[in-house]
């Protein structure tokens, strides 16, 4: 075990608080504390100006590479932070000087050798950073206020957590009727993978937008968000991937599923879809780094039927596209390639389960990169845009599926 891992993250504060500097030029007065939701850090060592630290694994049994932490009282000083190579995406940590509220990437030339240095605002007290762009539920509570008073939004409690905490479920629907269709969106299923929050939020935006594809879908499409589906590793800051004995997103194939939010939308979804046409799309976040992780795509799914769907939704959104994320058809996964080789029957995978329920037109995964989509840069602006380009593809895709079953 990594010797870092011993120190407990208020340990590791309060030692960044008292302990006399290595190096007697520099009054150590900052802290560092992960303390707030979605917090993850565990400090190492803090000698003069460079703090050695890295992710809190908690219990993910495969080393994975979420943190986020706060540095106070820090005005003006010029501080170097260690992380490890693995810890740290294409364009560096992000940073936030508003405590959380709004993010920027520090730049991958920031980076050396794992490590980087960042001269403080004299006066920032609250210096947020971390390995993406975190977003919580107090961002799910703000994009919803923004809509208050739509009559087709609806914020529902799909159950409670183990902690006791809401698990959201955000209804965009016709108050008046039924929709023809069906279409399903989860997020968190690894909880540390917060930028696909920010695509998700562009899609409910795309659903209620004032613009001929939003108006389209909500007199066509019935839409049930499921944004956080670990919302205590979400809140807690916990890496969530690959979480012992195994993580939310393997617990499909259970009877009962391990995790509330997990047995609860198994319950959900085949009675809200009761039997009309269903989309369903799990978001998440690849890998840090390399080139596969490095991009969006969508895992093909090993159906041949589903196949040919995902291709026609991919077409619509590679032709309208419109935000600042190049989308490419071409970096999608087929099925058999790199990691996308799931045949396990029944599936333990939410986009395989949803593939399983007689309605389905389309379920799969889709990767969103952390930092870099093929040179695009990934932030929470893009990632909006881009879920609001799927939701006009989904418009595309599904006036495509009824002209072909009208013209059967
Ligand atoms: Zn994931």
């Amino acid at each position: 075990m990594h010797s870092r891992c011993l120190l407990s993250p208020v340990i590791a504060c309060l030692l960044a608080f008292i302990s006399p500097p290595a190096s007697a030029q520099v009054r150590q007065s900052f802290t560092i504390d992960a303390s707030f939701p979605g917090g993850n850090i565990l400090v190492n060592k803090i000698e003069g100006e460079t703090v050695t630290l890295g992710p809190d694994q908690r219990d993910s049994v495969v080393p994975w590479f979420y943190w986020y932490y706060r540095v106070t009282g820090a005005g003006g000083k010029r501080l170097t932070f260690v992380l490890g190579r693995d810890n740290l995406g294409a364009r560096g940590p992000a940073v936030s000087l508003d405590a959380g509220r709004t993010w920027n990437w520090l730049g991958g030339q920031a980076v050396t050798d794992g490590a980087f240095t960042f001269q403080f605002p004299v006066k920032a007290d609250d210096v947020r950073f971390s390995v993406g762009m975190p977003y919580l539920r107090a961002n799910l509570d703000a994009c919803l206020a923004r809509h208050r008073d739509n009559p087709f939004l609806h914020l529902e409690v799909l159950t409670k957590t183990r902690k006791d905490r809401d698990v959201p479920v955000v209804r965009i629907a016709d108050p008046k009727g039924m929709s023809r269709y069906a279409v399903a969106i989860t997020g968190r299923h690894h909880c540390c993978e917060m930028m696909a929050s920010y695509a998700l939020e562009g899609l409910v935006e795309g659903a209620l937008a004032d613009d001929p594809a939003g108006r389209w879908l909500r007199a066509n499409v019935d839409f049930l968000f499921a944004p956080f589906m670990d919302t205590d590793g979400a809140e807690d800051g916990d890496q969530g991937k690959n979480r012992a004995p195994f993580d939310h997103n393997r617990d499909y194939a259970g009877d009962p599923p391990r995790y509330p939010e997990v047995a609860a939308l198994k319950k959900r979804l085949p009675e809200w879809s009761a039997g009309r046409p269903l989309l369903f799309l799990d978001l998440h976040d690849p890998a840090l780094r390399t080139d596969i992780h490095e991009t969006v795509h969508f895992l093909e799914p090993e159906e041949r039927d589903m196949a040919a769907r995902m291709d026609k939704l991919c077409t619509a959104l590679e032709r309208e596209q419109q935000g600042p994320i190049l989308y490419r058809k071409a970096h999608n996964l087929r099925f058999g390639a790199g990691y996308n080789t799931h045949i396990a029957r029944p599936s333990p995978l939410s986009a395989g389960w949803a593939r399983s329920l007689p309605n389905t037109l389309l379920g799969c995964t889709v990767e969103i990169a952390y930092a870099n989509a093929a040179g695009c840069e990934v932030n929470a602006h893009s990632a909006r845009e881009l879920g609001r380009d799927i939701a006009v593809a989904f418009m595309h895709f599904l006036r495509e599926e009824h002209a072909t079953a009208v013209g059967k």
